[in-house]
């Protein structure tokens, strides 16, 4: 049976994200506390839980994917004790903004990937995002998006929230739909 899944941009959904710069230790990396809720909403619905993060820091040479490897089990570990779940699976895109990689985001890769390993059904997959690039992953890989953000922007997310807070009163009905 093809399996149904929640994908997770990070930074802005996850965690609080930085200005013009990006989380390159422990330190700097804190959780959103409504995220907590969200994620063990998606997971409890019996959602696959998958965080996709485009990481151009690690092309730019301000941090190593061993920098990222150790922010991503802390974030893990915090999670599992929080919410008794933690993501089923990371993918994160290295490349500059330039390269236009087939990976990052606004195109498909990251997504593309998972539904293919984990054999899911896009008609029951949801990405979550704070960005237009999310928004545009999601319509591209042809999945439904939840667009996580107050202001004015251009794209066209299937729903649209300006909180997790928000989303996290109707999250349940949306995923059982
Ligand atoms: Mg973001």
């Amino acid at each position: 049976m093809p399996n149904k899944a929640v994908f997770f941009d990070r930074d802005g959904i996850v965690n609080h994200r930085k200005i013009n710069d990006y989380i390159k230790t422990i330190e700097e990396f804190h959780f959103i506390p409504a995220f907590f809720e969200t994620f063990k909403i998606a997971k409890s619905n019996g959602y696959l839980a998958f965080l996709v993060t485009n990481q151009q820091g690690i092309g730019k040479g301000l941090y190593s994917i061993t920098d990222l490897a150790i922010i991503h089990n802390y974030m893990q570990d915090k999670l599992l004790k929080q919410t008794g779940f933690k993501f089923d699976d990371i993918a994160f895109c290295p490349s500059l903004h330039e390269v236009n990689d087939f990976r990052r985001k606004p195109n498909p890769g990251m997504l593309l990937e998972f539904i293919e390993k984990y054999d899911l059904d896009i008609d029951k997959c949801w990405m979550i995002g704070d960005s237009e690039s999310d928004i545009l992953a999601a319509e591209n890989a042809e999945i439904k998006s939840i667009l996580i953000r107050d202001s004015f922007n251009r794209c066209n997310p299937t729903l649209r929230f300006d909180s997790l807070e928000k989303l996290n009163k109707v999250f349940s009905q949306i995923l059982s739909i």
